[in-house]
């Protein structure tokens, strides 16, 4: 009947609107990635000039300076590191999810490599680590070990002085999908900064001067996305946190 076609006209009128949509989405998306991309090269290159620059200050003049001004060349120098840190650190974050497919990844292998690479750390904090038994997953294999070394290397960073790093990396299944956590305890995050942690260059502020550009939950937080699924996080205060992380199965 006349009623039926209208209907399917109509629904078909819907679904390319949405399909427009989309790609409009994905272009904007690309044009963004590109954008941070040739901006952060374009930004290296001055920078290298001033820290060039505040380096042979201090190296050929600095026995001119009085200890205020040797302090400013520091101050430069210190500000322009940062600065490389956080482009170099935006510029990860664009790659994410480019030039790789999904594969077969063995996450116990995937860990196995975390835990060497951070081999030096947990040595040095003596950090007990449990690793229990871990599925295979298809996903993107570097992408998918950035994401454990970011929360396993936050674990061992916030930890409690004076308390040994006891972190554990489990799962469970869940219908089609997998949820892991990263436990640890270390300072806990207060409830107010919760949820602007996984926000680019998002850091917390404490009076412990500990060092981190504020991307790494930014990063896991996209290539958590890249995989269709989330992360969250619990935590008390002073106890420990639990960061936790749905994966499509
Ligand atoms: P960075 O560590 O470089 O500052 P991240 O994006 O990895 O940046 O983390 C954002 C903030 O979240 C950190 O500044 C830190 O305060 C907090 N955080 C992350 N992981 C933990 C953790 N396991 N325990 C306590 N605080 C954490």
């Amino acid at each position: 009947t006349m009623g039926t076609l209208l209907d399917i006209t109509a629904l078909k009128e819907t679904a390319d609107k949405l399909a427009k949509r989309q790609l409009d989405l994905e272009m904007a998306n690309n044009e963004l990635e590109q954008f941070v991309s040739i901006c952060s090269h374009d930004l290296k290159e001055p920078l290298a000039t001033i820290r060039f620059g505040s380096e042979m200050l201090d190296k050929n003049f600095s026995h001119q300076l009085e200890s205020k001004g040797k302090e400013y060349i520091r101050y430069i120098h210190e500000a322009a590191g940062r600065l490389a840190n956080q482009i170099n650190a935006l510029l990860e974050h664009s790659r994410i999810g480019q030039n790789s497919e999904k594969q077969d990844v063995d996450l116990k292998q995937v860990l196995d490599t975390v835990v060497m690479d951070l081999a030096k750390s947990i040595n040095d904090c003596k950090a007990k680590i449990s690793i229990g038994k871990l599925p295979t997953i298809k996903g993107y294999e570097v992408e998918l070990r950035l994401l454990f070394q970011n929360l396993l290397s936050n674990a061992l960073k916030y930890c409690k002085k004076g308390v040994t790093p006891d972190i554990r990396i489990s799962y469970f299944k869940d219908n089609d999908h997998y949820i892991f956590s990263v436990n640890d305890n270390g300072i806990g995050i207060e409830e107010i900064d919760l949820e602007n942690i996984f926000k680019i260059f998002n850091k917390i502020h404490r009076n412990d001067n500990i060092e981190g550009t504020g991307i790494g939950l930014a990063h896991c937080d996209k290539i958590v996305k890249l995989h269709d699924g989330k992360i969250w996080v619990d935590s008390q205060p002073g106890v420990g946190s639990t960061f936790h992380f749905k994966l499509k199965a």
